[in-house]
């Protein structure tokens, strides 16, 4: 069975992703993404909490596409912290090099009509691409890239929050607050006193 969400996109399928998940694999870090359907939690192959059972597990490719899935970053494996070695990569260069664009705050400053001019393609074909690659929108690609962004900042620095808001390329303070505890449940003062060490 493929990756939900990515069936035209899949290198790695539903039992490779499952024997890498069950024996913690490192070999498969930031290949994909385990969404347990009965927490809403996402992890990392590597997460050091004691496996979910296989049947409440959804496989996603990329951290964002767990995400809009309406899954929560897991605060033990830290999704933020995996290698950036996606399985489609080298599938598709439009894909790629807008996905190096929006790392690089392609979306904090422009628009996705914008982002898809400098690649010399229409805002819908490339929400079509990255539907069927990526297995989310560009814009939901921009908002994981910002909560990962703060997310290190948060645990790996003593900055303010609004020093952090702005680094991670968050329009206003607000904006940070109001999408942390959306997408994690606990606000950033929260999650900075939770913080844990990198698997
Ligand atoms: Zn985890």
């Amino acid at each position: 069975m493929p990756i939900k969400a990515l069936p035209n996109a899949i290198i790695l399928d539903h039992a490779e992703c499952e024997r890498a998940r069950v024996r913690r694999d490192r070999r498969y870090d930031g290949r994909f993404f385990s969404g347990v359907r009965t927490t809403r939690i996402y992890c990392r192959p590597v997460c050091p909490v004691r496996p979910a059972l296989g049947r409440n597990v959804e496989f996603y490719a990329t951290a964002a596409a767990a995400e809009a899935a309406g899954f929560r970053p897991c605060l033990r494996c830290r999704p933020e912290t995996a290698p950036f070695s996606p399985a489609w990569q080298g599938s598709r260069t439009t894909v790629q090099r807008a996905m190096r664009l929006i790392r690089q705050g392609a979306l904090d400053r422009a628009g996705v009509g914008e982002l898809a001019a400098r690649l010399g393609v229409g805002a819908r074909h490339l929400d079509r691409l990255f539907q069927r690659h990526v297995g989310a929108s560009p814009l939901q690609v921009a908002r994981t890239q910002r909560i990962q962004r703060a997310k290190l900042l948060l645990d790996g620095t003593a900055l303010s929050m609004t020093d952090i808001a702005a680094r991670a390329g968050f329009a206003s303070l607000r904006r940070f607050n109001a999408v942390f505890v959306e997408v994690y449940g606990r606000s950033p003062s929260d999650i900075r006193r939770l913080r844990y060490k990198a698997v």
